[in-house]
């Protein structure tokens, strides 16, 4: 028999998480400060409820997907709230760092609470297809027990360990890579708007150089993994080469006037890589100098 399930947060998330549950058919729930986002999700057969508690008392599953961990503390709390999640499942879905992720942990196992702790590698428009990707971390026979419900969130559903807090330093990994593509672009646009290089033509060859870049990072990681950090028979630039290019970089950056706050990043962990004797290795030797 499918779980009742409570979604505590409708907000464009949680919103799309409670579509998602009652798509699949689960008696559904759902909880929010602002009582309007509810109406569209008791429209499509969510029962709303008038506190977080009365969401609680009717579920054996409750997901929560609010703004931030203190906000999801404030929430769960509060004696009777707590009171009623004993013996249930909670599903954190809020976005948050891995020492929150561990200390939600610790406080649901001192109040008889079994938990799991997820991030959402998918914008709302994704949750509840097959490609949605959603990650958990905790006891493994939880996410077993509940694949049903998982399933129904994202198609791509996976449980990638015990350790309660990777699912949250899993992401952050993930969104290191987004903002360094971002942070990327910002100083690529910079530098052909300032040489008059229309954007059509960047985008244009950066789709172009895109298996390049997939390329290296693919490499970078292979060799962190086997900490293979000289220069070798394989190695794609050395960090000579790429210093020298990024050179180029910094003086566009001071003939055009740009700013130089992205740059200026790269180019501290090139100086220590450099500093530590590393010019002729593998761009990968840079490896160690991040920690
Ligand atoms: P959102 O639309 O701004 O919704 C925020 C939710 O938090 C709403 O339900 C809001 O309630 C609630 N909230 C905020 N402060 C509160 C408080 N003091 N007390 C009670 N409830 C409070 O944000 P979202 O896009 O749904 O994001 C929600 C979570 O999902 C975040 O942790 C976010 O990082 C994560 N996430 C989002 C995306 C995305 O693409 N949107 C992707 C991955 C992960 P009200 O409606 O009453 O304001």
């Amino acid at each position: 028999m499918k779980s009742t399930i409570a979604v505590i947060g409708a907000g464009r998330m949680g919103s799309a998480l409670t579509r998602a549950i009652l798509k699949a058919g689960f008696d559904t729930h759902v909880w929010n400060r602002s009582p309007e986002k509810c109406e569209p999700l008791a429209a499509l057969g969510a029962t709303v409820a008038s506190s977080v508690e009365q969401a609680i008392a009717a579920a054996q599953v409750v997901i929560v997907n609010v703004s931030v961990y203190a906000t999801a503390n404030a929430l769960l709390r509060p004696q009777d709230v707590t009171a009623a999640l004993k013996g249930k499942l909670l599903v954190q879905l809020t976005s948050g760092a891995p020492n929150e992720a561990r200390e939600t942990a610790s406080w649901a196992t001192q109040h008889e609470i079994a938990y799991l702790d997820g991030a959402i590698m998918a914008t709302p428009n994704f949750i509840g297809e097959p490609s949605g990707t959603i990650i958990y971390a905790g006891p493994r026979h939880l996410f077993e027990a509940h694949r049903d419900v998982f399933l129904a969130l994202g198609g791509n559903a996976q449980h990638i360990g015990d350790d309660v807090g990777h699912a949250s330093a899993l992401d952050l990994s993930l969104l290191a890579q987004i903002w360094g593509a971002l942070f990327g672009a910002l100083q690529g646009i910079a530098v052909c708007r300032a040489e008059g290089i229309g954007l059509e033509v960047y985008a244009k060859f950066l789709d172009a150089f895109k298996p390049v870049v997939d390329g290296a990072v693919v490499d970078l990681i292979a060799r962190a993994g086997a900490a293979r950090y000289a220069g070798d028979e394989a190695t794609l630039a050395t960090i000579a080469v790429h210093y020298g290019a990024f050179h180029h970089l910094l003086e566009v950056c001071a003939e055009r006037g740009l700013s130089r706050d992205v740059v200026d990043a790269f180019d501290a962990v090139f100086k220590r890589g450099i500093e530590a004797g590393h010019l002729q290795d593998d761009f990968a030797a840079l490896v160690p100098c991040m920690r």
